[in-house]
Order: C-alpha cells, then sequence, then structure tokens
C-alpha cells in the first residue's frame, strides 16, 4: 500500500500549542489555579457537576455517569476539562473522559483484567512479567479516569477491588531477585504522591544494587501540568538513569502548560517517551496520529508505543481495529521522521505480553536473499549473509625482503 505524505499530514492547525486557560473557572486565582492541589480538590466527580458544566450531556453520557461509581469514578481535572468541546458529542477528549452506558456491555472476550496482571503477581501490588523487569504499582488514585483504562478492575476502586500495597514486601522481592535490573512505577498515577513520599520510594528502590534502571509511568503531564513543579523535576534528578513514560493521545492534548511541563522534565535529564492507545473517534486516523506524533517530539517526547486498545470489559466502543492501526504504521513509517514512529503492539490476551505488529516489508526470505518493500512499496533484493563465525584465509608469510 503507498500512500501520498502530502495528503496525510496536512494537519498543521493540530499542531498548534493553545492554551486554554481558565475556561469555566475564570474566576479562580492564578495562584489556586496553577496549584496542584487545588486542580485535584477542585475535580469534577459527581453527574450534577458535569450536568452544570456541560448542559449537553447526551443520554448515553448520562446513563453512563449514573453507573460511573460501580466500575470506574468519574474524575477530570478542571485544567483538563476545559480542553472538551461541549458542542462535540465526538470530541476526542470528552470520548476519553466522559462516561457512556455502552461501558455497561461486556463482550464474552472482554476481561476485567486483559494482561493477565493478577496472575503474574508474586506480590500484591507487584507484576513480574518479563524476565528481568517488574512493574511496582503504587497507588489506585490518578488525577482522572481514562474510561478505557486496563487497570479499571483497581484504580479508583469503585469495583471494590481494595488495592492495599505493602512497599515492603514489594521492596523485599525486588531485593530477592538479583534478576530484576529494572523497575517501573505505575498504578494508578506515582506523580500524585508527594515529593517526599516518592523520594523515599525511589531512594528504596535505587538502594538495591542490582536495580540498575528506574521508569514512572504516568499521565500527570497530561492531566495536570501544574504538578510538573521545579522541586519535583530536581527531586527526580537525583535517581538517573529515570525515564518517564508519559500517555498521551491526541495532539488537543499537547498544550502549551504541557509543553512547558514536559519541557522541566526534559530539562532535569529525564528521557521521555510516550505510551498512546488506539481508540476509536479519537486518533483512529492518519493525519490525527501524524500529528500527535510529530508534536510529542516537538515538547522531546519520543513516541514510544501506541497500543492496540486491551480487551477491557465495556470499551468495545472505543477499540479501533487492528487493520486501522497498521494502516496508521504503513503512513507513519518512512514518510515521517524515524523518532516520530512508535511500536505497535498487542498485549496478548491473558498475559502474554506485549507483541509487536507491523505492515509486512519482508516479502520473502530464504537463504540467499530477502525481498524488501520500502515505504513507497518499491521492491528491492538485499543479498542474504552468511551466519556463523568469520573465516580468513591464513595470513601469507610476507619474507623479509633482503638487504642490499
Ligand atoms: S491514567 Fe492510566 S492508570 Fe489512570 S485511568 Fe488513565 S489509563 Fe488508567
Amino acid at each position: 500500500m503507498h500512500t501520498d505524505i502530502k495528503s496525510q499530514f496536512p494537519g498543521r492547525s493540530l499542531k498548534e500549542f493553545k492554551s486554554h486557560g481558565r475556561g469555566f473557572w475564570r474566576d479562580v486565582s492564578e495562584s489556586d489555579w496553577n496549584d496542584w492541589r487545588w486542580q485535584l480538590k477542585n475535580r469534577i466527580t459527581t453527574l450534577e457537576q458535569l450536568q452544570r458544566l456541560m448542559p449537553t450531556l447526551t443520554p448515553e453520557e448520562f446513563a453512563g455517569t449514573q453507573l460511573a461509581n460501580q466500575k470506574l469514578s468519574l474524575a477530570i481535572t478542571p485544567y483538563f476539562f476545559n480542553l472538551i468541546d461541549p458542542a462535540d458529542e465526538l470530541c476526542p477528549i470528552r470520548r476519553q473522559m466522559i462516561p457512556r452506558v455502552e461501558e455497561t456491555h461486556a463482550a464474552p472476550w472482554e476481561m476485567s483484567d486483559p494482561c493477565g496482571e493478577d496472575s503474574h503477581s508474586p506480590v500484591p501490588g507487584l507484576v513480574h512479567r518479563y524476565p528481568d523487569r517488574v512493574l511496582f504499582l503504587v497507588t489506585d488514585r490518578c488525577a482522572s479516569y481514562c474510561r478505557y483504562c486496563t487497570r479499571s478492575r483497581l484504580v479508583s476502586n469503585a469495583a471494590g477491588y481494595d488495592f492495599h500495597p505493602e512497599f515492603d514486601k514489594q521492596i523485599a522481592y525486588i531485593e530477592q531477585h538479583a534478576e530484576i535490573r529494572d523497575v517501573l512505577l505505575s498504578g494508578g498515577d506515582p506523580l500524585l504522591f508527594s515529593d517526599e513520599k516518592l523520594e523515599y520510594l525511589l531512594s528504596r528502590l535505587r538502594a538495591i544494587p542490582h536495580v540498575e534502571f528506574l521508569r514512572i509511568g504516568t499521565r500527570i503531564p497530561i492531566f495536570l501540568p501544574q504538578r510538573i513543579t521545579p522541586e519535583l523535576c530536581a527531586m527526580l534528578k537525583q535517581f538517573h538513569p529515570l525515564f518517564v513514560s508519559i500517555h498521551s493521545n491526541h495532539p488537543r492534548e499537547l498544550t502549551v502548560e504541557v509543553r512547558d511541563a514536559l519541557g522541566r522534565l526534559a530539562d532535569a535529564g529525564i528521557p521521555l517517551g510516550n505510551q498512546a492507545v488506539l481508540l476509536k473517534h479519537v486518533n483512529d486516523d492518519v493525519e490525527i496520529m501524524g500529528a500527535q506524533m510529530q508534536k510529542l517530539l516537538m515538547c522531546r517526547v519520543k513516541p514510544y508505543y501506541l497500543y492496540q486498545c486491551d480487551l477491557i470489559a465495556g470499551s468495545a466502543h472505543l477499540r479501533a481495529s487492528v487493520r486501522k492501526g497498521l494502516e496508521i504504521m504503513e503512513a507513519l513509517r518512512g514518510h515521517t521522521t524515524g523518532y516520530a514512529v512508535p511500536t505497535y503492539v498487542i498485549d496478548a490476551p491473558g498475559g502474554g505480553g506485549k507483541v509487536p505488529v507491523s505492515p509486512e516489508y519482508v516479502l520473502s526470505h530464504n537463504a540467499d536473499r530477502v525481498m524488501i518493500r520500502n515505504y513507497e512499496g518499491k521492491i528491492f533484493e538485499y543479498p542474504e549473509a552468511a551466519d556463523g563465525t568469520p573465516t580468513f584465509a591464513a595470513p601469507k608469510e610476507i619474507e623479509e625482503p633482503e638487504l642490499a
């Protein structure tokens, strides 16, 4: 399939950095607005608040919000709420944040734990699925809740999971397993912790000699850029090598405030990657995804993974097809900067781990040659090389020339 770059990424306006300001909260002081704790205290969490701010709520959203507290709570920071276009039912931020009644329709192949995390958990809150790394879940709270969340069985505690991690037990497991060289802190969102609490955890992990590498998975820079304070960045800087994976799905999320927050993390020497989820009527579009990937680079973030949406119960209305994902990958590879191309993966249902899926570029392969196709659809032959230890002809002895 060959597609024309010029028609693919015309989205200049999608790449503009905008600030939505205080919007509905115009009477709030500048200092309150920029205070992350104020943002958390004033989140939209009830149907009444939502109706007042968004009189255009549809019957599906109304019914979904009524039921949200039995499944995955409703919570949206005022900052992020301002990104919603109330006049557009298909607004990409609205689709990700406002509950819909379809969340209660579960297909037989959908699951509450689609990545099989609970079955790979030797200690509560610790997932050890891959040989040399662990997922360290620190909290079940997030600044806002994504309606397609893979961990909706536990985050927000609406479904009664009662997540109570015991850090001492989680850390003891890591200490006892010398093969663990990489720890990913996630949840919920670790950056909801105070600087002091986070520093305590990171110090404990850094003190383990075989832990080489720390990561934090967070959506806070997107939901709550006010949290990325200079003090937080200075604290995180002590724990290098420390990488941060953010989660952003649409260029509208990359505002002036988010770009500045990500810049502060990057200035602290923290490599940044993005994990996006392919979502129907959010980002399942070549132009939107192209703009998103390029805009991430402008924010100093490398697009890391594009996830096929997990088979989370009640997510069918948000899941785009694998066909669409492959079409987007085909449109990115070769048509834009290689750094802007994420790895598209399906987390194998039930706990098989991430499986990369890609358009086919190797057409045939035998002992003598590989037939490959480039992004323009042109076909090339590459002669196959021999494997194994190279053998060299014995060096010829060079006779010393006779001196005259
Ligand atoms: S931020 Fe991450 S953990 Fe929290 S609700 Fe969204 S996807 Fe789930």
